[in-house]
């Protein structure tokens, strides 16, 4: 790995946009994205005509072989080590991450520097992620297809009498032997009346007979993200569950099959949203249809009925169309697809049709 010039040049076009002469990163997944730096804490200064990493002395050898191309300076203290840079390189106004910065932290950079204008950005920067290169998508499917394959493994342990929590942590182990670095999250394992919390984390309930169970995991490889939701029956499920079952996934089916560059992301999210409507549980889908996934399991775009924009190829979201009802239970479907030319490819590798265990 090295500091991805490539990248950096196209960071630099927010110093025009925000009329700033350098962005400052806080946040781990610009840093390792722009820098290549895989280490937990630094700060990457991007200028106008260089560029500056910062770490303490735990991370200075890690980051001279990984951040080639790019000076690297050691601090003591990273508001120290941060204000000394941007005096030297006078710098007059700084953008920086508005949502990755604390205010103690912005407080104390513009009481050190009261001469800087320091410049909130949005999450505009994190938009330099959006659309993934080639070496991105290789270790997408690579994460997704670990993660996929551990569930696969995990079906036959599904059964009256499992715990939540256990199969949770069987899941973890299977993803951790097959390759993954860690887990996406927190993994949800919402048995019973439980699948109506839609981020309802694996506790001690145990599953019983005639249950639907929602699980949704994921595998990070090499810094990269899946996220993928699969809701089973164990055994028979009754008419209501299917029949709602079957909602969910038509509901996903119509969205990804209107998964295409230049379909606006309201109109997506429509598809699904819109038969979910027609069908009478509009008022049980309370969430937005996806988001983009890669060096952080959410990250851009905001694939909802609130967000601007258009898909374009090269990105990489989810579709998880939800039903969820107090007091009965819930279904979600959930697949991360990579946007082609004229349509979309699953990354996530379970069949959704519905598995009765
Ligand atoms: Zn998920
Ligand atoms: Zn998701």
């Amino acid at each position: 790995m090295c500091a991805r010039n490539d990248r950096i040049s196209s960071a630099r076009r927010y110093l025009d946009r925000f009329e700033v002469d350098a962005v400052i990163f806080f946040g781990l997944a610009n840093i390792r994205y722009l820098a290549g730096f895989t280490g937990s804490d630094g700060v990457l200064v991007v200028a106008r005509d260089g560029g500056c990493f910062l770490t303490d002395s735990r991370y200075t050898s890690q980051a001279s072989l990984e951040v080639a191309g790019l000076e690297i300076r050691e601090y003591r203290g990273k508001l120290e080590g941060v204000t000394a840079f941007l005096k030297d390189a006078q710098i007059g106004r700084a953008g920086f991450e508005a949502e990755q910065t604390s205010v103690a932290l912005f407080r104390s950079l513009a009481e050190a520097l009261p001469e800087v204008k320091f410049v909130p950005i949005g999450g505009e920067l994190d938009e330099l992620r959006m659309l993934k290169e080639p070496e991105e998508i290789g270790l997408l499917e690579r994460s997704a297809a670990i993660a996929s394959a551990a569930f696969l493994d995990l079906l036959v342990r599904i059964r009256p009498g499992a715990v939540e929590r256990e199969l949770a942590l069987d899941l973890e182990f299977a993803m951790k032997r097959a390759g993954a670095d860690e887990k996406s999250f927190d993994f949800i394992v919402a048995s019973g009346p439980r699948g109506a919390l839609p981020h309802g984390k694996a506790g001690d309930r145990v599953i019983g007979h005639g249950e639907l169970v929602t699980f949704d995991f994921g595998a990070v490889f090499r810094g990269y993200h899946s996220d993928e939701t699969v809701t089973v029956a164990v055994g028979e499920p009754d008419p209501r569950q299917k029949e709602i079952y079957g909602i969910v996934k038509d509901a996903h089916d119509r969205a990804l099959a209107a998964v295409r560059p230049g379909i606006t992301f309201k109109e997506l999210d429509g598809t699904a949203r819109g038969y979910i409507e027609g069908k009478g549980y509009g008022s049980y889908f309370g969430h937005g249809l996806g988001h983009g996934v890669g060096l952080e399991v959410h990250e851009k775009p905001v694939v909802s009925f609130r967000s601007e924009g258009v898909v374009e190829e090269g990105m990489v979201f989810t579709i998880e169309p939800g039903i969820y009802i107090p007091d009965w239970g819930g279904v979600r479907i959930e697949d991360t697809v990579l946007v082609e030319g004229d349509g979309c490819r699953l990354l996530t590798k379970v069949p959704k049709e519905l598995t009765i265990l």
